[in-house]
Order: structure tokens, then sequence, then C-alpha cells
């Protein structure tokens, strides 16, 4: 009878630790925000109305994105399929000025079953999930790569570029929030032992995994666009109220 009361206690207790937001929640919540954020930056003029349903896309996708590391979810599917469309077109916008016609559909189709049917796999032996991708490194790490391929590979300018790798930097830390929220027991007013898991600067348990995203971001950034002039007045603002050089210096 003591056992089995105890028993129940420790159901009681470990059973919902780790329950986090799921595929759906991710991916309304992340849409909803993005949806609002390019609104109201489609009121203030800070894009047009053509830049507007690939800005609210990629704070879609950054929603997702952090649950790559998931071993079987939704989220990777989409994840790998979207990176494999991508890699079909940079195949198609690169090789069509090496290759015949013949031979750059080619290349663009077997990069295509590659990466979503064979780098996923890889992917999946070789992550853990709510490691090292469910952190601020690998949101910023995504964020400049993002910036680089829709700069040198979609042929946007480069404040476009940027505002492309900053929706998907929202949506990824939109996820870390939303994770790090289902974390909370409201009701117990606890916290579930996944809290804390999410929203990191970096996976501090696993530094080979850490040092390669690092080296990766670190290696992106000279393909990074140019920081556009009109950013220019917003990060002097920044720096004034940071205490540094005043606005307009
Ligand atoms: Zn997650």
């Amino acid at each position: 009878m003591l056992a089995n009361g105890f028993f129940r206690i420790k159901l009681h207790v470990y059973t919902p630790a780790y329950a986090v937001a799921n595929f759906r929640t991710h991916l309304t919540v992340a849409a909803g925000v993005g949806a609002a954020a390019t609104s109201y930056g489609l009121y203030a003029g800070w894009w047009t109305l053509v830049h507007a349903p690939s800005l609210v896309l990629l704070t879609t996708l950054g929603g997702i994105m952090p649950d790559i590391d998931a071993d079987k979810s939704h989220s990777v599917r989409l994840i790998f399929t979207v990176l494999a469309v991508v890699a079909a077109f940079i195949a198609l916008s690169i090789g069509r000025g090496y290759l015949s016609t013949m031979g750059v559909l080619c290349l663009a189709l077997g990069l295509y079953i590659a990466i979503r049917d064979g780098v996923s796999v890889g992917f999946r032996m070789t992550t853990r999930h709510r490691a090292s991708w469910h952190s601020l490194l690998a949101t910023a790490g995504v964020t400049v790569a993002t910036s680089v391929i829709s700069y040198r590979f979609f042929a946007q300018p480069a404040r476009a570029a940027w505002l492309d790798g900053g929706a998907m930097a929202l949506g990824m830390v939109v996820h870390l929030l939303l994770d790090e929220c289902f974390a909370i027991d409201l009701e117990g007013a606890r916290l579930k032992r996944s809290f804390g898991t999410a929203l990191k600067l970096f996976d501090y348990r696993r530094p080979i995994a850490t040092v390669l995203m690092a080296g990766a971001a670190i290696a992106l950034v000279p393909w990074l666009p140019p920081w556009p002039a009109a950013f220019g007045t917003a990060t002097r603002a920044l720096q004034a109220a940071l205490g540094g050089s005043q606005p307009g210096a």
C-alpha cells in the first residue's frame, strides 16, 4: 500500500517533466509572430509588400528550426525538404554556367535526394535532441547562413538579406522561448526538468559540437553581405544608448 502510494507520487512528479511545445504549436506561434512583425514593418515602411511573404515564411521556418535535432518529427522532414529545395536551387543557379541543361538538372535532383533522404539520416544519428541546436549560438549561426544564402545565391540586396537572417533569428528565438514556457508548470508553480535546456547561450555539455558550430558561423562571416547604410543610424543609436559613440558621430 505504502509502495503503491510512493509509486503514484513518483509518477506525479516525473511524468510531465519532458512536456514541450509540439510541432503544430511551434508552427502556429512562429507564423503568427512572423505575420504580426511583418505587418508592423510594412506599416512602418521598413520593407515593401514584395518582401513580406518571404519574411513570414522565414520566421515560420525559424520557428521549427531548433527541432532539426529531433529524431522523428514533422519539423525534421519539413526542414530537410526546404534545405533540399534551396540546395537544388543553388545548384541550378551555379551549375548552368558550367554544365548542360540535362547535367545541371541531374545535379539538382541528386542534391535534393541526397539532402532530404541522406543528410537527414546522418544528422539524426549524430545529434541529440534539445542539445546544441537549442541555443543562441545556433540561432546566430543559422542567421548568418540565411543572410549569406539570401545575398550570394538568391541575389537579394544586402539590406533584404540581413532582414531575411533577422526573420529566421526571430523565429528561432520564439521557438526557444516557447520551449522554456512549456517547461514551466503554472498550475503546480514549479519548473519541469526540461527548464533551461532550450534558451541557452551555447551547449556547454558538448564542447566539440559547440566549437564546430561556432567555427562554421565564423567561417561564413567573410561571405556576409555588407552592413547596410540604412542600419547605420540604428547601430549608432544603440551604441550611444550603451555608452559608446554619440549618434551622428
Ligand atoms: Zn524545441
